[in-house]
């Protein structure tokens, strides 16, 4: 199985994605995910004027090793940029040698350690009512498990709050939140710490009071506050029993999270913006969080996030890869049969992609009752439509930015 040809796509359906589909000389291809949210073009340029060339000629079949000669012999480790790039090889592989092997991947990862994966997704609303409602649509599309973000009284437009524009309904499927907005800059946002914290307790206690204690509620901090802000709206949250708190400190400073978890016992999940095993390695040994935040696109693939969750699970920290709707329908598929195969998956975010890219992604997955399975097709089970993504070029989009009352900017 000798690599021929490494393309790399970029497509914008509904959104930016970035893709790599490697063919051998034998014909089979294999497609992996690139997508960094509003960095794209760095991927492709990663990819196109540094990876490309480095693999034509390579051995499809030796996936552990193709992954060390990307990671070493750059000599400049890490970092977003390289580490899609190396994710988006490492799953193309994976693809062709399932599809070579005429299975599906998670049978090569060990075969399915259970029936499905529990799945999250994204309730919002500006007032309880909007709140509310957005939970009902949730559970009538079947979601057992749900993010809940909510306004707060006096803030303008916040993170995880699906603005009107965004709103508009995609197969009767509304995003929440699709936060990268096309054009040539960011937009604004607001944020007010102090007024959150008040508020956000008394969200968790109206939801618990409509919906029941059942229900797996999770929240997103989005690296907003400071720890000892941090420890306390854990605190305040213990009664309403959260699934997870998450990312609720700026990533940086792992030590923070030392404080947050002294002050409290609600969960907390981390990671969406690491790229290696390194950055968990003190979080998981000092038993700091309870959920991997990493996806398979921003984590070197495959072959690095399954090394990190097995690290993981000597401690019972679970996963919780990340899945917004820029993890691409690859990434996303990668992600699905890796946490089939592990012993200790926790809970799966899914976001759900839109109408266009469905039409350039065919996907074979599966999604019932609260359960999502990757579907038996050998690889992937994705094909990508090079037709069809042509029809979608590239739109420069950002991911907006915070800033205080005072002009200050803040963490978004
Ligand atoms: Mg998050």
């Amino acid at each position: 199985m000798i690599i021929d040809k490494a393309e790399v796509i970029l497509t914008s359906p509904d959104r930016n994605f970035v893709t790599l589909k490697i063919t051998t000389r034998e014909g089979l291809s294999g497609l992996g995910d690139a997508t960094l949210n509003g960095r794209e073009q760095a991927v492709v340029a990663y990819l196109r004027d540094h990876v490309v060339q480095l693999l034509v000629g390579r051995d499809a079949s030796r996936i552990e090793d193709a992954w060390q000669f990307l990671y070493r012999s750059a000599y400049w480790r890490r970092g977003p940029v390289t580490m899609a790039a190396i994710a988006a090889v490492d799953m193309a592989l994976w693809d062709i040698k399932a599809k070579a092997a005429g299975m599906p991947v998670y049978q090569l990862l060990g075969g399915a350690s259970r029936s499905g994966l529990l799945a999250y997704g994204h309730a919002s609303g500006k007032s309880s009512q909007e709140l509310f409602d957005s939970i009902r649509a949730h559970q009538e599309r079947g979601y057992r498990a749900i993010r809940v973000q909510s306004g707060v009284p006096g803030l303008k437009s916040i993170y995880g709050i699906a603005s009107n524009a965004t709103f508009e309904a995609n197969r009767g499927i509304r995003y929440d939140h699709e936060p990268a907005q096309r054009g040539a800059l960011p937009n604004e946002e607001d944020w007010d710490t102090r007024s959150y914290l008040r508020h956000v307790p008394t969200v968790f206690e109206e939801v618990r009071n409509e919906f029941g204690p059942e229900i797996p509620l999770l929240h997103d901090g989005h690296h907003r506050m400071t720890p000892i802000q941090a420890a306390r709206l854990g605190k305040d949250l213990e009664p309403y029993d959260l699934f997870w708190l998450e990312d609720c400190t700026p990533s940086e400073n792992q030590e923070a999270l030392r404080l947050v978890r002294r002050h409290t016992i609600t969960p907390l999940a981390v990671g969406e913006v690491f790229n290696t095993v390194w950055d968990f390695k003190d979080l998981v040994r000092d038993q700091l969080i309870d959920y991997v935040r990493g996806s398979v696109t921003h984590m070197g693939g495959i072959t690095a996030l399954k090394k990190t969750l097995e690290y993981a699970a000597m401690y019972q920290i679970k996963s919780g890869m990340h899945g917004p709707t820029d993890i691409s329908p690859v990434g996303m598929a990668a992600q699905m049969h890796l946490g089939m195969a592990i012993h200790n998956f926790g809970i799966q975010e899914y976001m759900q992609h839109g109408a266009k890219t469905d039409q350039v992604f065919q996907q074979s997955f599966t999604w019932s009752d609260g359960l999502l399975h990757p579907s038996d097709t050998p690889g992937l089970g994705v094909e990508l439509d090079v037709d069809e993504a042509g029809r979608y070029p590239y739109e420069q989009a950002y991911l907006p930015f915070s800033r205080l009352a005072d002009g200050t900017v803040h963490d978004w």
